[in-house]
C-alpha cells in the first residue's frame, strides 16, 4: 500500500465518482463525525458523483440517500441498489417570478432484483440457518439490523458482540456445505443466496444508472473501504484507499487497497477526500 502522497494528479482529476463503505470508514463505531459529512460535501462540490456502498440493509441504504450528499446507495453487500426518482412536476401549478413550485421530495426506488414473495421465503430460510448457528456459538447473536433487509441475513460477531474468529470459520465452513454464501465485514457475517458483491453490485449500478461502461468504470470511479468484503472492490477498482485501519484486516483480504490513509475510519476517509479534492483543484491540503 502506498501513501496518499503518491496519488497522481492524472487520476484524481479523470475520477467521475468515489465509492465508499461506510461501517469504520466513514463511520466510526457506527457513528457519523463532522469531518466524515463535511468530506462528502468538499468531493462532491469537486464534481464527483457519491455512492455509499455497504453491507448494512436496504432500509439504512433508503434513509442515507434520502438523507445525505450522494448520487445512489447499495446495500447490502451489492445487492440492493437504490437510486432517486425526481419528482414529478405538479401539473398546471404556475408560478409568477418566484420559485418554481415544489414538486415534493424525490422517491427512493431500488433497480431490478427479485419480487418481494421470493426475496421473504429465501430470507425465512436465511433466518432459520442463522438462528440454529447462534444457538450452536452463542458468542454470536442475530445482529440488530436483521428487520430492515430484503436479501440477506446478519450475525453479529464484532458491533456488540465479539466472536473468537476460529467460531467464525466454522461458522462459515457449516452455512457453506449448505450451499449458503457468507461474507464477512468488520462487524458482522452476512448469510446470503445473492449471488452479488460489492464489485458486482456497483458495476451493475454504474451501468445501469450511469451509462458507465463497466471496464473504463474501474479508472473513472474509486473504492474506499476497510475490511473483508470490501476486497472484491479493492481488486476490481484501479484506484482503491484504505483507512488506517484496513490494516488488521489484510489477511482476509486478497488484494489490499493500493493507497492507504494515515488516520483510521471517519478520519482516514476526511484526509482521503482532502487529498482527492486538492488535486482536482478544489480543496486545500493542511
Ligand atoms: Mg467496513
Amino acid at each position: 500500500m502506498e501513501p496518499l502522497s503518491l496519488l497522481p494528479h492524472d487520476a484524481a482529476r479523470a475520477l467521475a465518482g468515489v465509492i465508499f463503505d461506510l461501517d469504520d470508514t466513514v463511520l466510526d463505531h457506527g457513528a457519523l463525525t463532522e469531518a466524515a459529512y463535511g468530506a462528502l460535501f468538499r468531493l462532491r462540490e469537486t464534481g464527483l458523483t457519491l455512492i455509499a456502498c455497504t453491507g448494512r440493509p436496504a432500509g439504512w441504504g433508503e434513509v442515507i440517500l434520502r438523507q445525505w450528499p450522494l448520487d445512489a446507495a447499495i446495500a447490502e453487500n451489492g445487492a440492493v441498489a437504490l437510486v432517486r426518482e425526481a419528482a414529478t412536476p405538479v401539473a398546471g401549478a404556475g408560478h409568477r417570478g418566484g420559485p418554481p413550485p415544489s414538486a415534493g421530495a424525490d422517491r427512493i426506488v431500488a433497480l431490478g432484483g427479485l419480487d418481494r414473495d421470493t426475496r421473504r421465503a429465501r430470507r425465512a430460510e436465511l433466518v432459520e440457518l442463522a438462528e440454529a448457528m447462534v444457538r450452536r456459538f452463542p458468542a454470536a447473536a442475530l445482529a440488530d439490523d436483521n428487520d430492515q433487509r430484503v436479501t440477506d441475513v446478519t450475525i453479529d460477531i464484532g458491533e456488540h458482540r465479539r466472536v473468537p474468529s476460529d467460531d467464525v470459520a466454522r461458522m462459515r465452513a457449516e452455512l457453506r456445505d449448505r450451499g449458503v454464501r457468507t461474507l464477512l465485514s468488520s462487524v458482522h457475517l452476512h448469510l446470503t443466496r445473492d449471488p452479488s458483491d460489492k464489485a458486482t453490485g456497483v458495476v451493475r449500478l454504474l451501468s445501469a444508472r450511469f451509462g458507465e461502461d463497466p471496464t473504463r468504470a474501474r479508472y473513472r470511479y474509486a473504492f474506499v473501504g476497510d475490511s473483508g468484503n470490501d476486497g472484491v472492490a479493492f481488486a476490481a477498482f484501479a484506484w482503491t484507499f484504505g483507512v488506517s485501519n484496513v490494516r488488521a484486516h489484510l489477511g482476509k483480504l486478497s488484494v489490499p487497497p493500493r493507497f492507504v490513509a494515515s488516520h483510521p475510519m471517519g478520519r482516514g476517509f476526511a484526509e482521503i477526500a482532502r487529498r482527492i479534492a486538492a488535486l482536482r483543484g478544489n480543496g486545500v491540503e493542511p
